[in-house]
């Protein structure tokens, strides 16, 4: 399937009501706070998070963004990204994978059906959580579909 066929059907906004399509961006929404995180272990720490398995704090456009992690662990991220991508698409998201297994993205196929703001909340889940590069305008994902 061409670019042009997923984005050209003139159906966008009733796409973007889908129940799994709302669910996915609600998810990125709750995901995250504003500010820092203030847990002990990040206090004791001041606050450098670097070392950490998963980061508690991030920083998106000079703002610090807090992830929740009781809200939405790794499977409910994964089980939320597919459901969207197959609600929108129509087809399912295994259906991207290369050779290597590796899911190879187009940024701009997924900013189709991610509200314009949520777009760097969901660029760190990925790369957080699955272990996505992003280059040259597409995302190489090893972990979602494992
Ligand atoms: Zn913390």
């Amino acid at each position: 399937m061409s670019l042009m066929q997923f984005f050209d059907d003139g159906n966008h906004d009733s796409r973007m009501q889908l129940k799994a399509v709302r669910e996915y961006n609600d998810m990125l929404l709750e995901a995250f706070v504003p500010g820092r995180c203030e847990c002990c272990r990040c206090k004791e720490n001041n606050y450098f998070d670097y070392d950490y398995t998963y980061r508690h704090t991030f920083r998106v456009r000079g703002e610090k963004l807090k992830r929740r992690f009781a809200v939405y662990g790794k499977e409910e991220v994964q089980k939320l990204f597919k459901n969207s991508w197959k609600a929108f698409y129509k087809q399912e998201l295994e259906n991207q994978l290369n050779k290597k297994g590796e899911l190879v993205l187009q940024k701009e196929q997924v900013q189709q059906f991610t509200r314009l703001f949520l777009i760097d909340r969901l660029e760190i889940l990925l790369k957080e959580l699955f272990d996505a590069k992003v280059k040259n305008n597409q995302y190489r994902i090893k972990g979602l579909l494992n």
